[in-house]
Parts: structure tokens; C-alpha cells; sequence
């Protein structure tokens, strides 16, 4: 988020370098119920981001002094792959995905139904397989879906999307040029049936105005996205009545 380059990110017609309208997101697709091996899984592609969601549990919680006795904890792992990124990454956890899996983790645990598991683990693990801005979203999207698929009971499931700030334009679901080069970045997440916000971050700057607009646009997207994830979860439940795909 460097705020400044000399690429036109937005041009006078208002289209950015993806072609989008300012309040477009990118291309959405979701699968649930890609891995065999996992309780409940789910893929996303949002725009060039490639990201795959696991989900093992409720299982007991191990190491045992992180049982609660009250309710199961959600234990999440963001990883982003080193080939994820033009630049090979440096592979294993970093400061970025321990505060991404923290905060994935407790936007999860407002939907979870918890407490109908005391000192059981609910395991989710994200990997980012390709990268382009907005990836803490897209894993969020999935793991969502991935609870879901495995059955996990839950008030709803929680799409996620950001909006931001580029060449001086408020611009819905950042691609990695607009992130990298642009003055904002608000990742949203929200619970759709109550609008109750589960995740909320700012990094950069913009007006109160701007901050209002962002966060509005990012608001009717992630309805957008929930009428997706549902789709995901209604195919993948008629595959596995009609005996198409594995339980
Ligand atoms: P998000 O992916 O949620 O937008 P960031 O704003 O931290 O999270 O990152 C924006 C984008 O920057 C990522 O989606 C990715 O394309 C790129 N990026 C992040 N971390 C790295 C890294 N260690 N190496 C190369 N690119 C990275």
C-alpha cells in the first residue's frame, strides 16, 4: 500500500486496469465439498486468488490445556503457499498469517454453535494457492463453506470481501495493483442475516466519507457472495443425495 505509482489505475471513464466499474468485484466461483479426506472442505476463486479450505471436527482438543470446558475452540491455520506469490515466499507461518488466523478464528466463532461442544477443537486450515489482494476474504469465504460442508451446526455462514481506495477512487475488492499502489484497504466480513460485522480492518487512509462509501459497497457484496456460498452448498447437498459424488 504504497499510495503512490505512475500506472493509470483508474482511467477518465472510471474503468480500472481489470476492466471493473469502481463497485464491481471480481469473477466469484465456489465448490463445496472438494477433499475426500477432510470433515468438510470447500474451494474459491475470487478473481486470480486460488484458495483451498479444510475442516476437521469437532475433535478432541489437543493440546488438552486449550479445552474449554464450556465449548469447542476453533483452531485456524492461514498459509500462504510459497508459490502463491510471484516471488517465491518464504514457506511457514509469518506475523501476517498468525494475525490472519486470528482474526479468521474469532470471525468464525460468532457463527459456530460452540458451546454444543465443550473441550472438543474445531480444526480449519486455509491455504492460499495463488495470491492477488484480498486473500484473508477469500479464505474466510471458504472456511465458512468448509464448516458448512462438514456439517458443523452454525447461526449462518459468513461471506467476505474488501473495498478500498486507489487513484483516489473508492473501489470495491482490490486486485493486488489497486493494494499495492492504492491509499486504503477495508476487508469486511459480515454475518447476512442480522448484517452483524464480524470482521472489520483498515490499513492506509481515507475521509470518514470515503471510509462510509467503502464499507457500504463492500456491505452489497458480500450479500452478493452469500447467495454464491449457498449455491456452492445447495449443489454439492443434491450431489451427495444423488449419490454422485462421496460423502
Ligand atoms: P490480503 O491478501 O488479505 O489482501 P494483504 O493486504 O496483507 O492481505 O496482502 C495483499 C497481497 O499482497 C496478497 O494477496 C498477496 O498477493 C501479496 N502478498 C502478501 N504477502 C506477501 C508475501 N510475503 N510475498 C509476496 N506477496 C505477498
Amino acid at each position: 500500500m504504497s499510495g503512490h505509482t505512475d500506472m493509470v489505475l483508474v482511467d477518465d471513464d472510471g474503468i480500472r486496469i481489470d476492466g471493473r466499474k469502481a463497485d464491481e468485484h471480481r469473477r466469484v466461483h465456489i465448490e463445496a465439498g472438494v477433499l475426500n479426506n477432510a470433515d468438510g472442505s470447500a474451494y474459491v476463486e475470487m478473481g486470480k486468488n486460488k484458495v483451498l479450505a479444510a475442516v476437521y471436527g469437532p475433535r478432541e482438543c489437543h493440546p488438552r490445556h486449550l479445552q474449554d470446558p464450556t465449548k469447542a475452540i476453533i483452531q485456524c491455520k492461514y498459509n500462504m503457499e510459497a508459490f502463491s506469490v510471484s516471488d517465491r515466499k518464504r514457506p511457514g507461518p509469518d506475523r501476517r498469517s498468525v494475525e490472519i488466523s486470528k482474526i479468521t478464528a474469532e470471525a468464525l466463532e460468532k457463527v459456530v454453535l460452540t458451546e454444543l461442544y465443550p473441550r472438543a477443537s474445531i480444526d480449519v486450515y486455509i491455504e492460499i494457492l495463488q495470491a492477488n489482494a484480498g486473500t484473508r476474504c477469500a479464505g474466510l469465504t471458504a472456511a465458512s463453506v468448509a464448516l458448512a460442508d462438514a456439517g458443523i451446526p452454525m447461526r449462518d455462514i459468513i461471506p467476505a470481501i474488501a473495498a478500498g481506495k486507489a487513484d483516489g477512487h473508492v473501489l470495491l475488492d482490490l486486485n493486488k495493483e489497486e493494494d499495492n499502489y492504492g491509499q486504503a484497504d477495508v476487508p469486511l466480513a459480515i454475518i447476512p442475516s442480522t448484517d452483524e460485522i464480524v470482521l472489520l480492518q483498515m490499513d492506509g487512509d481515507m475521509t470518514r466519507e470515503e471510509f462510509d462509501h467503502a464499507v457500504d459497497l463492500a456491505f452489497g457484496a458480500c450479500h452478493e457472495l452469500y447467495d454464491i456460498q449457498k449455491e456452492a452448498l445447495k449443489k454439492r447437498y443434491s450431489a451427495v443425495k444423488g449419490g454422485d459424488e462421496d460423502e
